[in-house]
């Protein structure tokens, strides 16, 4: 049997980036010789093995056919006769289709190293067309390696327009498409994934909320950058420029999607569109089954976010409804998150980037404030039940008013 790297780690170590899970490929070798080496067996028809001591994936060499819709509708066939050719042409891009022996000899039938040169994402062959994960995959792709100066190739996105429009992309399920999408709102330029996505046609069939959102004003006092889409993106920029968790991006990407309800005459104001957007924020974190905790962020960040910009603003009574609707006695991290999407949303307006953000310590403060108010002396005054509860919240506004005349921004 002979066994070749594949796929991320031969591709990463020729852009020279750091290399972290190793997938291998075996050729020449039945599942019978792999079990006698001690490789543990991943999956029931899948090829698939873990190396006894690494814990790596190994695969047999196989070839695919498609044989009806979505991931469950392939046919696989590995046997000791199936070439490392025959196993790279199923790949997805070029660029992932290079195998490495232990001399580290390359193998590159389909020119993945003329791929990395010139910066292309490339399909391997049209098969590419029979799993529309990889309308996703691409798309991830060009969101990582966007610095590095990757474009998709023309080619590559007509096929993956043709997968858009042909429906396929429905029989994804939520699981194998989050899987995706988190991946792709971590990487460094996230932005790109749904530029990408929207550009050949899948933003529309996966998220027509966001897609929505383009040729959408709003008022360029406020929004320079005025297109509602634009305005998401660089959100989103910012979000990963900042470095925020995952539960902050994609309350990011999510949190105007009301902007795409207003009725036109209305342009460019968006009144409740932080209200209008629930439904379709709610509607969008179950078509991916998004954790709970993007989920609630991303309700929350929707509904109040325009508190957070005019925190200077509010009346004591308003802020401690901001910070009661926050539970931020019992999660003062999620607090923390709110404020962080609020001020990349500021932040993701041209010509604003660099400009302060002093509601985020604002509303810290204003947590801190309600937070100190002890609830020990109010049981020994002999407060209880639903009257404990209207005493705290009375202490509670006390101690925010005294916030609000003496808090120096
Ligand atoms: P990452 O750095 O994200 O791990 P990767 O390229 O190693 O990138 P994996 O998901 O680990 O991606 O897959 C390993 C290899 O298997 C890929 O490089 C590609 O050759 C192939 N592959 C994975 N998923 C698909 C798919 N849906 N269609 C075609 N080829 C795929
Ligand atoms: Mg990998």
């Amino acid at each position: 049997m002979r066994i070749y790297k594949v796929g991320g780690a031969v591709r990463d170590r020729l852009l020279g980036k750091p290399v972290t899970d190793i997938d291998w490929v075996v050729v020449g070798a039945t599942t019978e010789e792999m079990l006698a080496k001690g490789f543990r067996p991943v999956g029931a028809d899948f090829p698939v093995f873990l190396h006894p001591k690494s814990g790596e994936e190994y695969a047999l060499a196989r070839t695919e056919r498609k044989s009806g819709r979505g991931y469950g509708g392939f046919t696989f066939h590995a046997s000791p006769e199936v070439t490392l050719e025959e196993d790279l042409i199923r790949r997805d891009l070029t660029i992932n289709a290079i195998a490495e022996d232990d001399q580290q000899n390359l193998t590159d039938p389909y020119h993945g190293q003329r791929d990395l040169e010139a910066r292309l994402l490339r399909h391997v062959s049209p098969a590419f067309a029979e799993d529309p994960l990889r309308v996703l995959r691409v798309a991830r792709f060009a969101a990582r390696y966007a610095t590095l100066g990757f474009t998709v190739a023309p080619e590559t996105l007509a096929l993956m327009r043709q997968l858009s429009e042909s429906g396929e992309l429905e029989a994804l399920t939520p699981e194998r498409s989050w899987k995706e999408i988190s991946r792709a709102l971590m990487e460094d330029q996230p932005q790109v994934f749904v530029e990408v996505l929207r550009a050949c046609g899948a933003l529309k069939v996966l998220m027509p909320e966001v897609d929505a959102l383009f040729g959408v004003p709003q008022p360029p006092a406020h929004h320079p950058e005025i297109d509602t889409g634009a305005h998401t993106l660089s959100v989103l920029q910012q979000a990963a420029l900042h470095k925020q968790p995952l539960t902050v991006r994609w309350a990011c990407l999510l949190h105007d999607l009301g902007k795409g309800l207003t009725p036109e005459e209305e342009w460019p104001r968006h009144i409740a569109h932080e209200f209008k957007g629930l439904k379709l924020i709610k509607a969008i974190n179950e078509r991916f089954k998004a954790p709970r905790d993007c989920q609630e962020l991303a309700l929350l960040v929707g509904e109040y976010h325009t508190h957070g910009h005019r925190a200077l603003d509010l009346k004591p009574s308003t802020l401690l409804e901001l910070l009661q609707s926050f539970d931020i006695y019992r999660r003062p991290q999620r607090f923390e998150e709110f404020i962080a999407a609020c001020e990349m949303d500021a932040r993701g307006r041209k010509g604003l980037e660099e400009r302060s953000y002093p509601q985020a310590n604002y509303l810290r403060g204003a947590a801190t404030a309600a937070r100190s108010v002890a609830v020990q002396p109010l049981l020994e005054k002999g407060f209880k039940g639903p009257e404990l509860g209207e005493e705290i919240k009375r202490e509670r506004l006390k101690a925010l008013k005294a916030y609000k005349e003496t808090a120096s921004i």
